[in-house]
């Protein structure tokens, strides 16, 4: 019954929202947040309409990704205006406590956080909404698969073998819960000297690649290490929106037509 009444919640969720896609890494500080906002902001840029959900309570990244601040506002005290940066709605815990204030909280506390930040937003009319899971394998993650009616999950990884092991793992409990994955994108994936333009392969080269082929998923794409990624996110207009033309913009460009 309880299952039921789940599926029913996630049904009425869904309305007016087309696709829910969730971005998960299996470790933290791979590039998980920055790929989450540069594909939604390609997917706006494409002509779609997009929201983001931080899904990350202990974390968030997105208001300062985004560059939004301020607190959403409620037109009827029930359901929150989502905030609005460069063309995409956005949700967050971070827009409704200060920065420096650590989430002292236990699992059900997030759960129940998360559920409210999903379900008493007002999305309105979404093509997709791109949800930013916090890394691993953990609660949010299956309270997400299982309330949710999760489109696909797109699985970030850096190349190194260590991330690669974690990144499986994630893959592997989407697979479990019944939630399909769309691909794995590796990031910071080579670095190229601006000075020299030397390649170098940094986190070592292909393993994102290697672990699609030998899963069975999709390999979407690459994306290099560069500071330009870091600058740009961290002052709240990311690499789509910053430098639309650049070939880092087209990359993710790339990789959003195959989300
Ligand atoms: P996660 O969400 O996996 O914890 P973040 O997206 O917060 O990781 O990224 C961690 C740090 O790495 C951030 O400072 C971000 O700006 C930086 N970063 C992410 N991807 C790249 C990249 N391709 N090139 C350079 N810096 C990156």
């Amino acid at each position: 019954r309880i299952l039921s009444h789940q599926v029913q919640r996630g049904v009425k969720l869904m309305e007016g929202i087309k696709n829910i896609i969730a971005v998960a890494s299996g470790k933290g500080g791979v590039g998980k947040s920055t790929t989450a906002v540069n594909l939604a902001l390609a997917l706006a840029k494409e002509g779609a309409k997009v929201g983001m959900l931080d899904a990350d309570i202990y974390g968030p990244s997105q208001p300062r990704m985004l560059g939004i601040s301020g607190k959403p506002t409620s037109k009827d005290g029930k359901k929150m205006e989502p905030m609005e940066g460069h063309g995409i709605k956005a949700m967050s815990i971070g827009f409704l406590i200060d920065d420096e204030t650590p989430m002292v909280w236990r699992g059900p506390m997030v759960m129940q956080a998360l559920e409210q930040l999903l379900s008493d937003t007002r999305w309105g009319e979404l093509d997709y909404l791109v949800v930013d899971l916090p890394p691993g394998t953990g609660d949010t993650q299956l309270t997400l698969a299982q309330k949710v009616p999760v489109s696909g999950a797109v699985i970030v990884t850096t190349p190194q073998d260590i991330a690669l092991l974690d990144a499986r793992k994630g893959l592997k409990m989407f697979e479990k819960v019944g939630v399909p994955i769309l691909g794995i994108i590796e990031n910071m994936s080579f670095y190229i000297c601006p000075k020299c333009g030397n390649e170098d392969d940094i986190f070592g080269h292909g393993g994102g690649a290697a672990m699609a082929e030998q899963d069975g998923v999709e390999f979407l794409g690459a994306i290099p290490l560069d500071r330009s990624i870091r600058n740009e996110a961290d002052n709240g207009a990311p690499t789509v929106v910053a430098e639309p033309d650049s070939r880092l913009a087209k990359i993710y460009l790339e990789l959003a037509r195959h989300v």
